[in-house]
Parts: C-alpha cells; structure tokens; sequence
C-alpha cells in the first residue's frame, strides 16, 4: 500500500519538481549565453575606442566624446555599429562612377572657407553650443537651436535601405560615403564597407584626407579602411601648405603624404580640386598641382570643381561669418584653364 502511493503520488510530484529545476536550469543556461555574446559585443567597443584615427585636428570636445559609447560607431551586438549621419542621398550621379547610394557623415576637422556644408562640421548635438575656429583664426559659436537633430542610424540599416536602389545601379554604381569628413568616424565607416563588400557592393569614400597619421594603430585602422574601398575621391583644397593652411585653417602636409600612400598601394583615385578665384585659380599653383599630380601613377580622373556660393545660407543660418563674401564663381575660361593644365597629370 505504501509503495503503491509512492508510485502513484510521490514519484510523478518529484519528477515535476526535477524538471521544473531542470527547466529553470536550462533557461538560466540560454540567458548566460546571451550575455556573453553581449560581453564579447562590449569588449568589441573597448577595442574601438582606443582608435587614435579621430586624432587628427581633435578638439578637447571630440576626445571627450570617446566615451561617448555611440562614437566611432557603437557595437550593442554583432554588426550593429552605429554612425552619426548628415543625410542620404539615393540617386547620386556626381560622386564616383554610375548611379551612387550617398551616406553623409557628419564631423569634419577642415573649416574649409568655401564649405557648402558648414553643417557637417559638429558631430554631435551634445557638442553643442560648439566653438569652432575657423580658417581666418577667428573663433565661432554655433549654438543648439541651430543644430540638426542628431540621426544614429547602424550600419545594417543603412545597407539594407542602399539594396533598395541596387537595381538601377548596374555594373559600376554603389554606395559612396562622404560627409564631412567620413575617416573621422574610422570604426563605423570601416563596419559600413567591410559589410558592404560582403554583399558585393562596389565602395567609395569621398575624403579631404585631413585624418590621415602614417603610422601606429591609426594608419594600421586607415589600411583597413582603404583595402575596403574601390576608389577614393581625394580632395585637394590647395597644393601650397601655408595657402591651405589660410583656406583651411590646417596644414596639406599629411594630405600629400596620403595622396602619395594611396599611389603606393596603386589605389585608384579621383582627384577634386575647388577653383576660387584668387585662392586656387592661380596658374602657378594649378601648375604646382599639376606636378605633383604627375608624380602619381593611380590618378584616373582630375575633376574641377567651379566655387559656387550655394552654401553661403547654411554660415548665416548657423550665425557663422563668411569670409568668401563677394568672391563670384570662376568664369568658363578660367575653368577650362584649369582643366587645361592639370590635364597634364593625365597625359603624362
Ligand atoms: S572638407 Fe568638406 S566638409 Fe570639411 S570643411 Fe572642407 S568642404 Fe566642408
């Protein structure tokens, strides 16, 4: 009798109790594994954070923003980087070869004084209001209630929306990255192309180059970046160091120098080149251009670029002075001029 309730009633009340604890056990289990696919996640971010690439031009504030954990693209989980973006363009025609998918960074360490996105500049609302000291040596406040909403967006997403125009981009077009300056963000832009070409994506960037080091971790983080890129869009703002220094506010050593890395490691490259009167359209320093240029054997295409005044509402909007006031675009001729003699590059 006794073993008879043991059997009917004791024995199955125990077995539930064992499997609930197993159960609970097993659950307890899962939720472990979980976290320690989110440590791995962190530990990833920890290894971003030490990327000195941002060194260039940095400001008390963006060294700051390195704890910031969405700086320099944030790792939550595996491939969720995220990056501050300006905007999106999906159609664009001008930027790289055939129809582009155009990813605007924001952060920028130029203070280029023809910029038409002065907008770019800060990268990060929490910046604001952000002293900035322009190219004249002048310093600047651009307050909050000017600033643009700041949009994070992770790289999945961003690709997922680029496969939406893959279909009219046929053989040679596909997404350009470009800002601002986009090597600033060196983790999330490294996270966008690497998973970019895994889908298959032909990859630009669209650089002035200003964050370039030759050495160390950054330049080891540049590497990276470049072997992930199908073609650069280089930006020479002026081929005299104290005339770029004066249009900029900074030195074109280091952008020389890269000029010469990406030639090294024969990296295709577009060159673009502004043309302001009395700043860059001076046929001694187009001609100075035109030589250094020459020296490069991975030069494909040398594009002129007329000054234009378009971006003049955005500096009065941000309350910032602009000190190309007056300065008309480049006349036909001078800009066939241009042209003429930076052919020469080409043609060698
Ligand atoms: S590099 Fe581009 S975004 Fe930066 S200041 Fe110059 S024009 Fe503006």
């Amino acid at each position: 009798m006794i073993l008879e309730i043991f059997c009917k009633v004791v024995r199955p009340l125990a077995n539930r109790v064992c499997e609930g604890t197993l159960a609970r056990r097993r659950h307890l289990a899962s939720t472990k594994c979980e976290l320690s696919v989110r440590y791995v996640g962190a530990k990833s971010e920890s290894v971003s954070r030490v990327d000195p690439v941002q060194g260039g031009g940095r400001t008390e504030d963006q060294n700051r923003s390195r704890v910031d954990p969405v700086q320099g693209g944030r790792r939550e989980k595996e491939n969720h980087m995220k990056g501050y973006i300006h905007s999106i363009e999906s159609f664009g025609s001008a930027d790289g070869p055939g129809i582009r998918f155009i990813i605007f960074l924001k952060g920028c360490a130029l203070r280029c004084k023809y910029c038409h996105n002065v907008d770019t500049w800060v990268m990060k609302n929490n910046e604001f209001p952000a002293k900035v000291r322009l190219a004249t040596g002048e310093v600047a406040e651009i307050s909050v209630d000017h600033a643009f909403k700041d949009d994070i967006r992770e790289v999945e997403e961003i690709l997922d929306m680029a496969e939406r125009y893959r279909n009219y981009w046929g053989e040679t077009g596909g997404i350009t990255v470009s800002g601002g300056e986009p090597l600033l963000q060196a983790d999330f832009l490294l996270e966008l192309l690497t998973e970019a070409k895994k889908r298959g994506m032909n990859t630009c960037i669209d650089t002035a180059g200003q964050p370039f080091i030759s050495e160390g971790a950054a330049f080891e983080k540049i590497q990276d970046i470049i072997e992930k890129t199908d073609l650069v869009l280089l930006d020479i703002k002026h081929i005299d160091p104290e005339e770029h220094k004066r249009l900029t506010g900074h030195s074109n050593e280091n952008i020389l120098e890269f000029a010469k890395y990406l030639d090294s490691i024969h990296k295709p490259v577009w060159i673009r080149h502004v043309l302001v009167p009395g700043i860059t359209d001076v046929d001694e320093y187009l001609e100075e251009t035109a030589d250094f240029l020459s020296t490069l054997s991975n030069v494909e295409r040398i594009d002129v670029l007329p000054y234009h005044s378009m971006g003049v509402y955005k500096w009065k909007e941000l309350g910032l002075p602009y000190a190309l006031e007056g300065v008309e675009a480049p006349s036909k001729e001078r800009v066939e001029n241009a042209k003429r003699i930076l052919s020469r590059a080409l043609n060698k």
